[in-house]
């Protein structure tokens, strides 16, 4: 791995990311798979690392060209904020908020079988059922096993459902951008905040996917795990999942966080908690995650998230929604979807964000400082801009900073972010495991 020239303690550094690899093998891909997008086709595809992530490999040498379109566009390595406009409501640690609610879907059933309140996929159906779009890019079980997500392109409302729920495992859901941009019509993206990044650096290099990515909405999201945490969850009940690959497997939903289920090809039903699954695993969390400058969805039109206090779940709820709207497509969307009776809404401070997201509070204030650590520890630097990371940085003191600063410095020396044997054992996406 190319480990960019650091200087002893107390730098300066800092080189840039330069190449797919320099991405990859400094552990700040997280798999979106937008880079296979900005190629040839065919020229990089995406595979399983062995430890049950996916990640980008390319076919052959990149063109010079093609490196730095791909660092241009990768949201590892480049997130732009929404601070360097003009915002209405302007929040340091979580945007524009445009409004500011807590909610539910009015349907009892989706909130029921929905992640949280079932507002990501009640916003989707109105978006369809409208004809404001055409059909919406999100993430459905499939691909190599029960465990796998797999992009898809849903044009009927009742579809949706099959996406619903949150999906705590690696995919590529932009690794159908090109699909989905070829088709000519109008669409809405329903992923992660990093993918909803990725989206909005392709918009602004791409006029098609500016004006065919109509509608953006996301989640606060903690990371994806690898999917070594979740075969865990079969291994502590004495199954092997790769000798009895699963035939399902539901991370929560159902209920609020409701029951985490596995299901192995012979019919055993084998049940969990969502504490256990965050707690009793070893989870894997990627290094891109643990420096994540916007995991709250900035970028997004909506951005939404769990309401419990604290952050954690205590026994079972009906679902309730954080929902934040960013821009004014989100607001008019949010309040088209309250009209018409789609979802019940409350008004909700902008600080009751905070007792509810206090690992999010945490995460941004603290990002530019790790990010500083990792790149004096060795890492290139990414372009993470117009993100408040000053603001944000104020709410912390000098020693909650050089915290973090240090324990992330540390963490880059004892090897986190090395991800230079991601190729000993990858498998492409599709070929057998
Ligand atoms: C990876 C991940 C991390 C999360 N971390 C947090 C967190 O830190 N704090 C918090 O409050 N909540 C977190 N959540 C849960 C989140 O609160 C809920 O998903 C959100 O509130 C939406 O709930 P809903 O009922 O409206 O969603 P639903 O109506 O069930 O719709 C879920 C939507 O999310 C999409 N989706 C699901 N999994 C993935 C995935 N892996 N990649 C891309 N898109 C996906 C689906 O395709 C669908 O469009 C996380 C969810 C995920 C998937
Ligand atoms: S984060 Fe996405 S675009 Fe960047 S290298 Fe990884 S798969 Fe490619
Ligand atoms: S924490 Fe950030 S990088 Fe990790 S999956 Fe979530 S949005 Fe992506």
């Amino acid at each position: 791995m190319e480990r960019r020239a650091v200087e002893a303690m107390g730098g300066p550094l800092v080189a840039e990311f330069e190449r797919l690899t320099d991405i990859v093998e400094n552990g700040y891909c997280m798999g979106c798979g937008l880079c296979t997008q900005v190629v040839e086709p065919g020229a990089i595809e995406m595979g399983f690392t062995g430890n049950g992530q996916i990640r980008p490999r390319a076919r052959r040498a990149l063109e010079p060209g093609e490196e730095a379109r791909i660092c241009r566009v990768c949201p590892g390595v480049s997130v732009n904020g929404p601070f360097d406009g003009a915002l209405e409501r302007p929040d340091a640690v979580w945007g524009d908020l445009r409004r500011v609610v807590s909610g539910h879907a009015a349907d009892a059933a989706l909130r029921f079988r929905a992640s949280t309140g079932g507002v990501m996929t009640a916003i989707n159906r109105y978006l369809l059922e409208s004809a404001r779009v055409a059909f919406v890019l999100q993430v459905e079980p499939g691909g190599a096993d029960a465990l796998s997500s797999d992009p898809v392109l849903v044009r009927e409302p009742e579809r949706l459902l099959d996406g619903a729920q949150s999906r705590y495992g690696a995919s590529a859901p932009l690794a159908a951008i090109r699909e989905a941009l070829a088709l000519g019509e109008r669409f809405a993206v329903s992923l992660k905040p990093c993918d909803i990044a990725g989206v909005r650096n392709l918009q602004r290099e791409d006029a098609c996917a500016r004006e065919l990515i109509v509608f953006t909405q996301t989640m606060f999201c903690g990371t994806v795990p690898s999917r070594e945490s979740s075969f865990e969850f079969f291994r502590r009940r004495g199954v092997d999942p790769r000798r009895e690959p699963p035939s399902a497997f539901q991370w929560r939903g159902n209920g609020c966080p409701g029951p985490t289920v596995g299901q192995t090809a012979d019919g055993q039903v084998l049940e969990g908690t969502y504490n256990e699954l965050w707690n009793d695993n070893p989870w894997t969390t990627q290094y891109r995650c643990k420096i994540c400058p916007d995991a709250i969805g900035l970028q997004a039109d909506i951005a939404t998230g769990d309401t419990w206090p604290g952050g954690a779940p205590v026994g079972e709820s009906e679902g309730t929604n954080a929902i934040i709207a960013h821009t004014a497509i989100g607001l008019e969307v949010l309040e088209a979807c309250e009209r018409e009776g789609r979802l019940v809404l409350r008004a909700a401070e902008p600080r009751w964000l905070d007792s509810v997201q206090p690992h999010h509070v945490r995460l941004r204030r603290s990002f530019a400082a790790r990010v500083e650590g990792a790149s004096l520890g060795g890492l290139p630097t990414p372009r993470f801009e117009a993100l408040a990371a000053e603001a944000c940085a104020a709410g912390l003191s000098e020693t909650e900073l050089a915290d973090a600063f240090g324990g992330s410095l540390k963490r880059v020396r004892a090897g986190q972010g090395d991800e230079a044997d991601t190729y000993d054992d990858w498998v492409a996406v599709g070929a057998p495991q």
